[in-house]
């Protein structure tokens, strides 16, 4: 008789859960792994966060495809964890659940008029250039003069980014058509970018940084008074990583250039915190404190606000502070951090023993950090963790195949969008965009994914 193979579900399709599938899929022993996706579409952020004008990073959902071509591998679109199925579920269905959810919601600011009309976490405008299909009925008045884009990490500069695109560099991408006509008619001339600690401290990447300097459509203006370093800041720097230092290099390389006649700007602000999002009936200004920073004992650098205020006026704001974990039905949550609380990917309760057959990767389980790659070791590390266990004999004893849960999805009424589904709306998109010199023209609708996924049913 043939060995069972060990069954595995990885809830989320992202990067961590496609790192975390192939990893099962890799070993000698018979596997069995269903990716479990709330929306019809896989690869999560990469095709619904990376911006469209980063198509190389984007590019890496070849490795996911080629995953998708192991023997053992399934897609179970369209399902979703709360909805469809639940945690118990799962258990039953599965030896070992890896949960790659990522984080779900944004980091408040908690400061006045933060939910004016006009206001906007930068995730729902990631996701609606990018045709989430959650976010599409959402309308951003690009109308105004000014945009302030507050934070200084990789989200904020795509945000910034993206607003300052030129025909010629936003056409040929996948942006949808309503974002690329909002951006290109919107009548943004200036975007202000506000970091609330100094240019060392900066979160982005010198990469995203140099290409602040280089679009075609916009001068990138630094005030050289804001990024002269405080004595803390430059002993911070000595001992900092190499992308710092090489951030800190061409900002001071960038400052003091000169507006010319490109149509927009985009200006980076440091130590300044916004106090309040002002305005009547929608945002009209921003109110920023200027900072000063101080250095804990830890050696941790605070901004602290000083006396002197600022109002920028503007008519849109993305706030892109930072993302957050939600907690899942039925397991414990890290309050704390905003993630499954874990030991190198085993999911442990409260009194930190590990939870049988519970794992987690990405995101939900070190918080929201890193690049793209940064998954793959992250996802390795949980899945190697779970095949020791099995190995061991320390998962529940599950008797389960995947016709049980097809049976339960189908007695539920749930319309799996499998894997043979999403390669039609694939196809679909990528021969939509051919024709324009574009790579996909995304579906970008419930309705228009969901029907073409019926379409090979
Ligand atoms: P992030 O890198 O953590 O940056 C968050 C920024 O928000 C920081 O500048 C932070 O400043 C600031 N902030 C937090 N709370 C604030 C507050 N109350 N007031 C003002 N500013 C505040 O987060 P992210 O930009 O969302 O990126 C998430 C992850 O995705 C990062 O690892 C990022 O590198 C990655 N990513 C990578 C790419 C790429 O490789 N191209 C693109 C997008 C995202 P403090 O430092 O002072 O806290």
């Amino acid at each position: 008789m043939s060995e069972r193979p060990l069954r595995v579900a990885v809830v989320g399709s992202g990067p961590a859960g496609f790192y975390a599938a192939d990893r099962a899929l890799s070993t000698d022993r018979p596997v069995e792994v269903d990716i479990i996706e709330r929306l019809p579409t896989p690869w999560g952020l990469v095709r619904l966060g990376v911006a469209p004008d980063h198509p190389k990073i984007k590019a890496v959902s070849k490795a996911y495809e080629k995953t998708a071509t192991k023997e053992g591998f399934r897609f179970l679109g369209n399902v979703e964890i709360g909805r469809d199925l639940t945690h118990g579920d799962l258990e039953g269905l599965y030896d070992a659940v890896v949960y790659c959810v990522g984080a779900q919601t944004d980091r408040r600011m908690n400061i006045p008029g933060e939910d004016l009309p006009g206001s906007w976490p930068a995730t729902e405008f990631v996701a609606w250039y990018n045709g989430h299909p959650d976010h599409e009925h959402l309308d951003f008045d690009l109308s105004g003069e000014r945009a302030v884009v507050i934070g200084m990490g990789n989200v904020a500069v795509d945000v910034a980014r993206m607003l300052a695109l030129t025909e010629e560099e936003i056409r040929p991408t996948d942006t949808t058509d309503e974002a690329i006509d909002a951006i290109l008619g919107s009548g943004i001339e200036e975007i202000q970018m506000l970091g609330r600690r100094g240019p060392a401290q900066a979160a982005f990447t010198p990469p995203e940084l140099k290409e602040l300097d280089e679009l075609a459509g916009a001068d990138l203006l630094i005030d050289p008074a804001e990024i002269v370093l405080d004595e803390n800041s430059e002993s911070f720097l000595e001992d900092a990583p190499a992308t710092t230092k090489r951030n800190m290099e061409l900002l001071r390389e960038f400052a003091g250039a000169a507006r010319t006649d490109l149509p927009r700007a985009l200006r980076l602000r440091f130590l300044v915190s916004p106090v309040a999002i002002l305005g009547e009936e929608r945002v009209e200004a921003v109110e920023v404190v200027r900072n000063e920073l101080v250095a804990d004992d830890d050696g941790w650098i605070r901004a602290v606000p000083t006396d002197e205020t600022e109002m920028i006026p503007c008519r849109i704001v993305f706030r892109s502070v930072g993302y957050l974990g939600v907690p899942l039905e039925g397991l414990p949550f890290d309050r704390k951090r905003m993630i499954l609380p874990n030991e190198a990917g085993r999911v442990t309760a409260e009194d930190g023993t590990p939870l049988q057959g519970v794992y987690c990767a990405g995101w939900i389980k070190r918080g929201p950090s890193g690049v793209i790659g940064t998954n793959k070791k992250d996802a390795t590390e949980s899945v190697d963790n779970l095949l020791e266990d099995a190995d061991n004999g320390l998962l529940p004893a599950c008797e389960s195949s995947s016709a049980e849960v097809d049976a339960l999805l189908a007695d539920r009424g749930t319309h799996v969008v499998t894997y043979e589904a999403w390669d039609a709306i694939d196809r679909h998109e990528r021969e939509q965009g051919e024709p324009h010199g574009r790579p996909r023209v995304k579906l970008a609708t419930w309705n228009d994914l969901l029907e073409k996924a019926r379409s090979i049913t």
